[in-house]
């Protein structure tokens, strides 16, 4: 039986490996596709301490991972089917085995917002993406757009400055909930067009993306605007789909306060899946380290 099982690989789960590998615990990480999570999806970190030129988020992740893996974690690459948390010992199903463990850290993290469109689905992969870092480069010399108004969709929108013909960013509302210095640089980029107070209504295309219905709010008038691309940025959701039912849920996130401590004794939740005021890598990497010391803590280690 495992001291800990970690479920997740992003910053909070790496780093919670960090700190019970050096507490002496034994532990299993379970990612079910690569490390790193979303920080590994973003193109540049610009605002992790240490790094005053920012540093690309695949290499924060690896590097994060290399520091774990150096200390002995064991990163198991099979996606947790079945959590019982319940009980004194708790137990795991992945690729069809099931492992039994005295604590549980919960590091799911969150997943893109979908916008719900009739063809969005069927458009994925053909010109709707999620995520600007892995498909940007796609679009050199075409027009994309980027719906959103968070500080993803104004990074998005540089990034693709760099690559694409023009960019158009639509949201929703007349001010950006963005960074404000990320909103100036953006102000400034020649070829990013913003349309405010507007939505994306349809997706038109056969086999890809091909033209998007506009909608302005204010006004309610609707027209096309042709579009080889669609990055959708509206904001994540929790991945908490295997602990529902067995732990409280607060706005869909996992209830946790500060000390990571969740409503069943020795499960804890860290980083974007749990209740808190700011998502960013930093938090989940601190996060991390306090569900780690609290389960040492608890466990008695
Ligand atoms: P977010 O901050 O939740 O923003 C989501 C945006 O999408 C909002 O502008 C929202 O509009 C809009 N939206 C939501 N649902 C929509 C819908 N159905 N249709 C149209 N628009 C919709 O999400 P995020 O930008 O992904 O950021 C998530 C977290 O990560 C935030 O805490 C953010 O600060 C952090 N983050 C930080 C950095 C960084 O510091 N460098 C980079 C990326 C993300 P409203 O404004 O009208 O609600």
């Amino acid at each position: 039986m495992l001291d800990t099982v970690i479920v997740g690989g992003g910053p909070a789960g790496l780093t919670a490996g960090i700190y019970l590998l050096r507490a002496g615990l034994t532990c299993a990480l379970f990612e079910r596709q690569f490390v790193g999570g979303q920080a590994a999806t973003t193109n540049v970190i610009e605002n992790y301490p240490g790094f005053p030129e920012g540093i690309g988020g695949p290499e924060l992740s690896l590097k994060m991972a290399e520091q774990a893996q150096s200390l002995g974690l064991d990163i198991r690459y099979d996606e947790a089917e079945r959590l019982e948390l319940a009980g004194k010992v708790k137990r795991l199903t992945a690729a069809g085995r099931t492992i039994e463990t005295r604590s549980v850290i919960l590091c799911m993290g969150a997943s893109p917002r979908r916008l719900q469109l009739k063809d969005e689905e069927r458009l994925t992969g053909r010109g709707v993406s999620y995520c600007a870092t892995c498909d940007g480069a796609l679009y050199r010399g075409r027009r994309v757009v980027v719906v959103g108004g968070g500080d993803t969709a104004v990074e998005d929108a540089l990034y693709l400055s760099r690559f694409a013909s023009s960019v158009t960013i639509v949201h929703r509302r007349d001010a950006f909930r963005a960074q404000r210095a990320l909103v100036t640089r953006m102000e400034r980029t020649p070829n990013i067009d913003i349309l405010r107070s507007c939505t994306v209504d349809a997706l038109f295309g056969e086999e890809k993306l091909e033209e998007i219905a506009l909608r302005d709010v204010t006004s309610g008038k609707t027209r096309a605007l042709p579009a080889d691309g669609l990055f959708i940025a509206v904001g994540m959701e929790p991945r908490t789909a295997l602990a529902e039912g067995q732990l409280e849920l607060e706005n869909g996130y996992i209830r946790a306060g500060e000390d990571t401590r969740t409503s069943l004794p020795l499960v804890y939740a860290a980083g974007d899946v749990r209740t808190k005021p700011l998502r960013q890598v930093i938090c989940a990497a601190a996060d991390g380290a306090v569900a780690a010391s609290m389960a040492a803590l608890d466990l008695g280690a």
